[in-house]
């Protein structure tokens, strides 16, 4: 199937304009997005891009490059804009449209409207220079008004864009038949001689592609059920190294070295970014690949037995050290059976988390509704991770190494000076991203997928080794041996802090 995918206006036209926002740059966003999705996931998918930076094209030199390509379907990818109060989604097809184009749109604007949080404003005709000039079926989608509060609101989270790209995505896949990549093993096939010092295969050897290695079988099934629901088939191997038996998930086999780093690179961009290759020369030792010469056994980081650095600057204030702690190959101290959970209902309200933040920092960020709806929907107690936030922060004034612009209130990543950590594209994003980690340590169980992965640390986690806050020490900060007692002494005075509030406001109604 070949699209030409149009992101519309760019370079000197940004096009609609409001609060903040050009639609030119949510637009492309978007338009990337659905390209990653559609390439990382679909088999036989070709993609040509009217543009792909900020740059200016001309809607003649967009409709004539579709033609030429000969593109399957053109899709015109925009955003809205009138008075304040028009709000929502509509498509567009040209007024003498084909069935095709039709039928393309009804799917569209079916799985669009599925997934966008946006009032439904219809399906609609118009006479546009790409619908009338293209040659194939063509839609144009106009995701929202960038001049309403709300919708711009949406625009500006990364996560929203996300969304849209998906519900585009998801539609062409029902219109056109579109098939997911599975990756199968390939039978080696008999290979030409190699010319010497070239690249060439080598007759036997298989280039296997590994997303990760684990002590645990339940951690390498988490994973592979993880990469099935990016589109990647994966089932589990077993090595032993050093008398230690690993798990490891095999997303794919190569007998062409230069094939298995593509796909290499691609699951990496996919999130999996633990992944290796293992040379399996089909060497008679029984076990899979124990005689691979590239099997780097402590280099991916999942599960080796030198771990991977995690985390966290376990408190800017207090200076504690980062957390090796994050699956490292060494056995976990069992979890406890007492402590406060992780899991739980959120019992401050917003407005009630960001006052007591104000009272030490009047300029911090108000936090509180995002802590709670996402806290929520995760089943985490929302305001305890909040009082973590103050904790790892310094109630947001980020007197330690991460930056405010960073949307990292965690400290995820942060691991010392020269890794000042991760960053996120919104606060919302920086949330959800606190509380998907949360939700790696306090549960085994697979992350429900409202929000997409963000979290670039959530596979490093033992996954369900921390249920309670103070199972957090040494693992999120170490050593860290009082981490959980800080952040509960913390939430603690939140709590005497909402108590008095409402003590007060209850005389002055007496009174
Ligand atoms: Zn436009």
């Amino acid at each position: 199937m070949k699209l030409y995918l149009d992101p519309g206006h760019g370079g000197s036209d940004p096009g609609a304009q409001g609060h903040g926002l050009n639609e030119k740059d949510i637009t492309l966003d978007i338009a990337l997005k659905l390209r990653d999705i559609l390439l990382n996931e679909f088999q036989n998918v070709e993609i040509r891009m009217s543009r792909t930076g900020d740059t200016t094209k001309s809607l003649s030199q967009r409709t004539q490059e579709a033609n030429a390509f000969g593109a399957d379907f053109y899709l015109s990818i925009h955003i809205n804009a009138a008075g304040s109060s028009a709000q929502g989604y509509e498509d567009y097809i040209y007024p003498s449209a084909s069935s095709e184009s039709k039928r393309i749109r009804d799917i569209i604007h079916a799985e669009v409207m599925k997934v966008n949080e946006l009032k439904d404003r219809g399906k609609k005709q118009a006479n546009f220079h790409v619908l009338r000039e293209s040659k194939m079926p063509a839609v144009l989608t106009e995701n929202g008004f960038i001049s309403n509060a709300h919708d711009a609101t949406l625009m500006k989270q990364s996560s929203w864009r996300q969304k849209v790209a998906r519900g585009h995505a998801n539609a062409l896949a029902i219109a056109f038949n579109l098939k997911r990549k599975t990756v199968t093993n390939p039978v080696p096939t008999p290979a030409p001689k190699p010319a010497p010092g070239q690249n060439q295969p080598k007759p036997g050897v298989l280039y296997k592609v590994m997303a990760g290695s684990f002590k645990e079988r339940k951690n390498a099934d988490e994973q592979i059920t993880l990469l099935r629901a990016k589109g990647f088939d994966a089932f589990v191997v077993t090595t032993t190294i050093s008398g230690t038996i690993w798990y490891r998930v095999q997303v794919g086999a190569f007998s062409s070295r230069e094939n298995a780093d593509k796909h290499l690179t691609l699951v990496k961009k996919a999130g999996f970014t633990d992944s290796f290759i293992v040379v399996d020369d089909g060497g008679s030792s029984g076990n899979h690949n124990g005689s691979s010469p590239a099997s780097p056994p402590s280099s991916n980081g999942s599960g080796s037995s030198t771990g991977s650095n995690s985390g966290s600057t376990g408190g800017a204030g207090n200076g504690q050290n980062e957390n090796n702690g994050e699956n490292s190959g060494n056995t976990p101290p069992p979890p406890s059976t007492q402590g406060y959970s992780i899991l739980g209902p959120t019992i401050l309200s917003p407005n009630q988390m960001n006052e007591f933040v104000k009272t030490v920092n009047p300029n911090a960020p108000e936090l509180g509704n995002l802590y709670f709806t996402i806290g929520e929907y995760y089943g985490i107690r929302g305001d305890i991770a909040f009082a973590q936030a103050l904790h790892e922060t310094d109630y947001f004034r980020f007197t330690g190494i991460v930056q405010l612009s960073q949307n990292n209130y965690a400290g995820i990543g942060a691991t010392g000076p020269d890794r000042s950590g991760a960053t996120f594209q919104t606060p919302e994003e920086g949330v959800i991203a606190h509380l998907q980690h949360l939700f790696a340590y306090a549960t085994a169980n697979p992350l429900p997928n409202q929000y997409p992965l963000v979290d670039p640390r959530f596979h490093l986690v033992e996954r369900g080794s921390a249920p309670t806050w103070t199972d957090l020490n040494g693992k999120w900060a170490v050593p860290g041996t009082t981490y959980g007692q800080s952040i509960l002494d913390l939430y603690k005075r939140m709590l005497r802090f909402s108590a008095e509030n409402l003590e007060n406001l209850q005389k002055e109604i007496q009174s």
